[in-house]
Parts: C-alpha cells; sequence; structure tokens
C-alpha cells in the first residue's frame, strides 16, 4: 500500500510529485493517458500559451526559455516530461481510474484492469473533463462535419465550404480566427459583447500587471475573489473587435436548435454549413469518486483542496483559491499548501481540517 496515489500527471499532479518526494512519502502517479504531457499535444496545432515563460514555473525547475516569450503546446509538453526525469516521478500510465472509495483507513482505486490501494489520494485530473456540446447537434445532418474544441486540431480536419464556430472563449475567439484566415465565410455564435485583453499593455506582459494589481493573489474567499470567479474570463490576446469586423466572419448570436442542415440562431436560419467547430466548453466530473460532496457547479466541495473525506485531496480546479490555481506558474501555491497541511497533519494529528470545514465550497 501506497502513502499516496496522484491521479493525472499533468502540471498539477507533477507539482504535488514534487512535494510528496520533499516530504519522502511513497508514492506513484496513475494517469488515464500514455505519455506525459498528453492533454496538451491533444490540443490545437498552433495553440500557444497566453502565459510567458515566467509565468509557467513549476516547483524546483523554472520553465526553459527566455522572460516574456509564449510557449507552444510542444515545448510545454517537453518541459513537463523533463520535470518527471529531473525528479524521476513514478507515473503509471494507461491507467483510467473509474472508481475511488473510502475504505476503513485507505482508498480503493480501481481501473479496468487494476485496483490500486493508498493511505491518501491526490486528485489531479485537471479542470476539464467531459466535452460538452448542445442536445440539438444530433439533429444535424452527416454530411456536417461536427468537432468539439478538445478536438479540433487546424482547419485541415474540416470539409470546403462556409463553417460554423460557436463559444465566445478564449478557445472560440482563436479557432475563429484561425478558420477566418482560410478564405471561406465563417459564421460566429456566441456573445459579441466581449471584453478582449492584449498580450502586452505599456511593454509590460498582461501578466506582469495582473500580478503587479494583485489579481493573481486575490483568493475566491475575498470579496473581490467571490465577484471574479463567478464572471465571464476576458479574451486574452486576441483582438475580437477586428476579428468579428473581418468580412468573411459572420455574427449569428446564440445557436437555437438544428434540424438537418437548417441551423437556427437569434440571428435567422442558415442552411448552408458545411462544417461546425463547437468551442462550448466543458462539464466536470467527479461521479466516480464515492463519498465527496459536489457543490451546485459539480465540483468537490474543499478548503484550498482539503476535501470531506480525509486523506482525500484536490489540486488544478478552476479558482480552487486563485484565478492562477489552474495555470502552470500559478498551481504550485495550491500545491504547497496542501504539502504544508500533509506535514501538519503528521507532526499534529488533531491539526485536522476542523477550522477549515466552516469554508467548505
Ligand atoms: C486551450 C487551453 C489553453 C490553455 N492555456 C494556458 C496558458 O497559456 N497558461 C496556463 O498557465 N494555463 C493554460 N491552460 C490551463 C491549464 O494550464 C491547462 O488546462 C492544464 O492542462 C491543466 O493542468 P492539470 O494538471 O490540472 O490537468 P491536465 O493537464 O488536464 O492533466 C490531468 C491529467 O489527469 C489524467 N486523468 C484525468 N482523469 C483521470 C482518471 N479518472 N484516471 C486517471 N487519470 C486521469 C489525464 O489523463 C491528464 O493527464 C490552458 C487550457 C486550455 C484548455
Amino acid at each position: 500500500m501506497k502513502d499516496f496515489i496522484i491521479i493525472g500527471a499533468g502540471q498539477a499532479g507533477l507539482s504535488m510529485a514534487y512535494h510528496l518526494t520533499q516530504l519522502k512519502k511513497d508514492f506513484i502517479i496513475v494517469d488515464a493517458n500514455s505519455e506525459t504531457g498528453a492533454p496538451w499535444l491533444k490540443r490545437w496545432d498552433s495553440l500557444k500559451l497566453f502565459t510567458p515563460t515566467e509565468f509557467n514555473h513549476l516547483p524546483g525547475m523554472d520553465f526553459p526559455k527566455e522572460k516574456g516569450y509564449y510557449p507552444d503546446k510542444y515545448e510545454v509538453a517537453s518541459y513537463l516530461k523533463s520535470y518527471v526525469e529531473k525528479f524521476k516521478i513514478p507515473i503509471t500510465f494507461n491507467q483510467k481510474i473509474t472508481g475511488l472509495k473510502k475504505e476503513d483507513d485507505y482508498f480503493v482505486l480501481k481501473s479496468k484492469s487494476e485496483t490500486f490501494k493508498a493511505k491518501n489520494v491526490v486528485a489531479a485530473t485537471g479542470p476539464f473533463h467531459k466535452p460538452f456540446t448542445p442536445s440539438f447537434h444530433t439533429k444535424i445532418s452527416k454530411d456536417v462535419i461536427q468537432i468539439h474544441s478538445e478536438h479540433y486540431k487546424n482547419p485541415e480536419q474540416l470539409q470546403d465550404g462556409d463553417t460554423l464556430v460557436v463559444g465566445a472563449g478564449d478557445s472560440g475567439v482563436q479557432i475563429l480566427n484561425e478558420i477566418s484566415n482560410t478564405n471561406r465565410k465563417v459564421y460566429f455564435s456566441g456573445d459579441t459583447n466581449i471584453t478582449s485583453i492584449p498580450q502586452e499593455i505599456l511593454g509590460k506582459t498582461l501578466w506582469w500587471w495582473f500580478k503587479k494589481i494583485g489579481f493573481l493573489s486575490v483568493s475566491k474567499f475575498s470579496y473581490i475573489g467571490k465577484k471574479l470567479s463567478k464572471g465571464g474570463q476576458p479574451i486574452i490576446g486576441t483582438d475580437v473587435k477586428s476579428l468579428l469586423k473581418k468580412e468573411n466572419v459572420i455574427c449569428v448570436g446564440r445557436t437555437l436548435d438544428a434540424n438537418n442542415t437548417e441551423l437556427h440562431f437569434e440571428e435567422g436560419v442558415f442552411k448552408n454549413i458545411k462544417n461546425i467547430v463547437w468551442a462550448t466548453g466543458f462539464k466536470p466530473n467527479f461521479e466516480w469518486i464515492k463519498g465527496v460532496t459536489l457543490n451546485d457547479y459539480k465540483y468537490p466541495k474543499n478548503y484550498r483542496g482539503v476535501s470531506n473525506l480525509e486523506g482525500l485531496y484536490f489540486l488544478g480546479l478552476p479558482w480552487l483559491y486563485t484565478r492562477g490555481s489552474a495555470t502552470l506558474g500559478g498551481v504550485k501555491k495550491d500545491a504547497k499548501f496542501l504539502s504544508n497541511y500533509i506535514e501538519k497533519l503528521e507532526e499534529k494529528p488533531t491539526y485536522s481540517k476542523i477550522t477549515l470545514k466552516k469554508q467548505f465550497v
């Protein structure tokens, strides 16, 4: 039996592994994918980070690029691989955990082929789980190619003809931008009243300003944090106003329904769409964890990663504590908090989450 099992070998799981190594714990990571960096490699080909190098450091090893540089997805995957090598992090790949429950004072984790046991578990399964697509997508003709942003790589996946991009988040506008450069009509469905912020302001990166004004350290428990964590996020780095003004980009409002080749939007009905990219986000999935309490948004209730089940922790959730919690450079603070918590609990078993419990959300 291991002291700890970390589920997920992304940046959150690796940061936790770094701290457990420092604490000399006997642990492994189990991961559903077959290699380190897989979630990044699966994202679209032209993806560049919106965070520059100096905001991408994991604990104990800096991102190996110059300050102000925006890495691509391959560079992120390669950094994560080097991180694993440097700290000799033990990872068992191809093990998707489909059941986790507590039995007496240890946890049982089940995948299709294995059963694992550990005294403690850190679930670092990422902020994005089940891709969400509106239910009426099943009514759309098979002649129309439909891809969720999770599987979008580049415009070569599309057939010739008009294309619809649905979703006004970072993924939606970046994909819209790329497809609008391929000499075709592109319909954009989503809110056009989006706030977008350039990557550099007055010669400094946006993240430099975020840090300067304290935005990255505002906790979700503070008055401002409560407002920020519930509000929409601005688009970073894409000039949305100019993009939506392009001659071949047509804004159609929200997508309401579909019937074969007919797509119904707030701004009318169109029949000529040959491809759809759904950049409509993800839903969390923690149903496979028995005994954990979920909040209204279906995320596990926790205080800074400490859950209602003793010995079960979470890391990498959006706004686990701050805006930075689900970013490369921000996750280390949360991992450090958990590591301190685990250490204190060991020194003094009465140091429990009683005081934290009041703030479980
Ligand atoms: C398009 C896009 C662009 C982004 N750009 C940036 C950026 O510029 N800068 C930045 O800092 N952040 C960025 N992020 C946010 C964030 O850094 C990434 O989402 C990052 O991948 C999250 O890391 P993670 O370790 O929490 O989860 P993931 O990287 O998703 O890793 C989770 C791991 O858990 C495994 N897993 C999941 N469920 C199970 C299971 N049941 N059993 C076993 N294994 C499981 C998965 O296989 C995966 O390897 C971006 C995100 C997206 C989607």
